[in-house]
C-alpha cells in the first residue's frame, strides 16, 4: 500500500462496549498491524446527553485487557490530538463556517415540534422520512429577522436533491444511493455541538484516516459523509463496512444470546486470547475452515479481502469450547495465576490468602476440565474449605449400610495414617487391598471415600486428589465423616 495506513476506532462513551463494538476495534487494529500502519482511538463524545460516567475507562481497560494497543489516543496522546471530540469544537465550527460560506449548509429555525409533526405526517402518508428543506429556501431578509429575534437554530447540510452518491466499499463493493432519499441532515445542534456526521468527517480528515472500517449499521450514513467530504473539498478515505453480527437464531445480537459487554466476559472467566480468536472469526476467516489460531497468525493474515459480506453468527457454545482449548494450552503456572484472581474474588476472607504452592499442585487435576476460569472457585472449593457441607447419608453407597460405611471409613483412616508413602500409586494399591478385605467393590469403597474428602460425587481421580490434599487434611475429613455418619 502506497499511502500510510491510519485507521481509527471511534467509540461513543455511552456505556460498556459490547462484543460487536470491540470486534470493530479489533479489525481496525489488525488491519493497522498487518499493514505497518497506525491505530488511533478517538472518543466521540459530542452527544452530551448520552455520555455515561466511566465509559471511556471501561472501553480502554477492555482494549488493554485484550492486548489491543493503540498508537494514538487517550492515555497515550499523539500528534493529531486532542482525541476527544468534545475538545475539538473549534475545528467543527471552522468547517461549519466554510460550509455556510460555500452555500452547502444553512441555518434552520424550525422548532423541534414542527420537525416531529412532519415525520408523523410522512409516516402516515408513507413518504420518505426526513426534513423537508423548509429553511433552505428562506430569503436573506427572513433569515436576518429570525436571527434578530434570537431564534434558536441548527445547522443543516444542503444535500444534493437529485443524482446519486456512491462508494466503492472495500468490503461491500460498489454501493449507490439516490440523493433524493437523504434529507438535509443536521450538522450542528442547538447546543452548538456537532452531530456525529459532522464530527466524523472533520476528524477523519484532520487525523488523516486512510480507511474507515466500521460496523455495517453506519453504511446508510455513508452518502452523507461522502457529500460532506465533497462539500469541504477534502480527500475521501476508503470505506469498509464490517458485516453484522447476529445471534444463532439470526436475530440481531443481544443479551439474550449471551452476548454481553466485554468486561462481563472477563468476569465470566474467558481468556483474552480466546476472545481475540473468537472475535476474529466474526466476519473474517483465514481459510474458511481453521478455527483455532494464535493472534500472530491472525495478525499476519488479516486482509479485508477475507472479510465477508454475510452476517457473522455469534455462537456462545463455540466461544466456550474455544476458551477450554485455550485454557488447556496454558502453562500450569500461568493457569494457576489466572485462577488465583478468581479464587481471591470469590472466596471468603477466611480462606485467604491462597497457598500458591498448594494451588500449583491442584491445577493439573482440573486443567482438562475447566471451560472458564470462573468455574474454578466452585470446582476447587473442597480443596480449600475447612469444613465440607454435605449430607452424611450420601456417604453410604448402594448395597452398604451406615455401620458398614463407618467401619470402612475408620479402617481407611487408620491405614492412611500409617502409610509411609502418600503418593497416589501407593494410596491406590493400599486402599484397593483394604476394600477387598472389607468385601466392598471399588465403586462402593472409593465412592464413600470420595464423598468423605470432597463432599461430592464427581471429582478428579481420587488418589491423586488425596496426594495433593495431603495426609492431614484427608485424615481430618475422614474422621469427621465417620463421626457425622455415626451420629445419624
Ligand atoms: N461513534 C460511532 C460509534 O460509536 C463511530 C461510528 C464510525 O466509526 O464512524 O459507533
Amino acid at each position: 500500500m502506497s499511502t500510510t495506513v491510519r485507521v481509527r476506532y471511534a467509540p461513543s462513551p455511552t456505556g460498556n462496549p459490547h462484543i460487536g463494538n470491540i470486534r470493530t476495534a479489533m479489525f481496525n487494529w489488525l488491519f493497522a498491524r498487518r499493514n505497518g500502519g497506525r491505530f488511533v482511538v478517538r472518543v466521540e463524545d459530542t452527544d452530551q446527553g448520552r455520555i455515561t460516567e466511566g465509559a471511556v475507562d471501561h472501553i480502554l481497560d477492555g482494549l488493554e485487557w485484550l492486548g489491543i494497543d493503540w498508537d494514538e489516543g487517550p492515555r497515550v496522546g499523539g500528534p493529531y490530538g486532542p482525541y476527544f471530540q468534545s475538545e475539538r469544537l473549534q475545528r467543527y465550527h471552522d468547517a461549519a463556517e466554510r460550509l455556510i460560506a460555500s452555500g452547502d449548509a444553512y441555518r434552520c429555525y424550525c422548532p423541534p415540534e414542527r420537525v416531529a409533526e412532519l415525520r408523523k405526517e410522512q409516516a402516515r402518508n408513507k413518504q420518505r422520512q426526513g426534513y423537508d428543506s423548509h429553511c433552505r429556501y428562506l430569503t436573506d431578509a427572513e433569515r436576518r429577522a429570525n436571527e434578530a429575534a434570537g431564534m434558536s437554530s441548527v445547522l443543516r447540510f444542503a444535500m444534493p436533491q437529485s443524482g446519486t452518491t456512491s462508494v466503492d466499499d472495500a468490503i461491500r463493493g460498489h454501493v449507490e444511493w439516490q440523493n433524493e432519499l437523504t434529507d438535509d441532515f443536521v450538522l450542528v445542534k442547538t447546543d452548538g455541538f456537532p452531530t456525529y456526521h459532522m464530527a466524523v468527517v472533520v476528524d477523519d480528515h484532520a487525523m488523516e484516516i486512510s480507511h474507515v472500517l466500521r460496523a455495517e449499521e453506519w453504511l446508510p450514513s455513508t452518502p452523507r459523509h461522502v457529500q460532506l467530504f465533497r462539500a469541504l473539498d477534502l480527500p475521501m478515505p476508503i470505506f469498509g463496512h464490517l458485516p453484522m453480527i447476529l445471534g444463532s437464531d439470526r436475530a440481531k445480537l443481544s443479551k439474550r444470546h449471551g452476548a454481553t459487554s466485554l468486561m462481563e466476559y472477563r468476569d465470566d472467566g474467558f481468556l483474552p486470547e480466546a476472545l481475540i480468536n473468537f472475535m476474529a472469526l466474526l466476519g473474517w476467516s483465514l481459510d474458511g475452515e481453521t478455527d483455532v489460531m494464535a493472534e500472530d497468525i491472525i495478525r499476519e493474515n488479516f486482509t479485508l479481502e477475507r472479510v465477508g459480506k454475510p452476517a457473522a453468527i455469534f455462537d456462545l457454545d463455540k466461544l466456550q469450547w474455544m476458551n477450554g482449548v485455550y485454557i488447556r494450552q496454558l502453562e500450569r503456572d500461568d493457569l494457576a495465576d489466572r485462577i488465583l484472581v478468581f479464587l481471591e474474588r470469590d472466596y471468603p476472607d477466611a480462606l485467604l490468602p491462597i497457598d500458591r504452592a498448594y494451588l500449583l499442585r491442584i491445577v493439573p487435576l482440573f486443567h482438562e476440565r475447566l471451560k472458564t476460569l470462573a468455574d474454578a472457585p466452585d470446582m476447587l472449593s473442597y480443596f480449600f474449605q475447612d469444613t465440607l457441607k454435605y449430607d452424611p447419608a450420601t456417604l453410604v453407597q448402594r448395597g452398604m449400610d451406615n455401620d458398614g460405611t463407618v467401619v470402612a471409613i475408620r479402617r481407611a483412616t487408620s491405614e492412611l495414617s500409617a502409610a509411609d508413602d502418600f503418593g497416589h500409586e501407593n494410596l491406590e494399591a493400599l486402599l484397593r487391598a483394604v476394600g477387598e478385605e472389607l468385601g466392598l467393590s471399588g465403586r462402593q469403597f472409593f465412592g464413600t471415600l470420595r464423598t468423605a474428602i470432597t463432599g461430592r460425587t464427581a471429582t478428579p481421580p481420587l488418589f491423586e486428589m488425596m496426594e495433593v490434599m495431603g495426609r492431614d487434611r484427608v485424615l481430618e475429613r475422614l474422621s469427621r465423616a465417620a463421626e457425622d455418619l455415626a451420629a445419624l
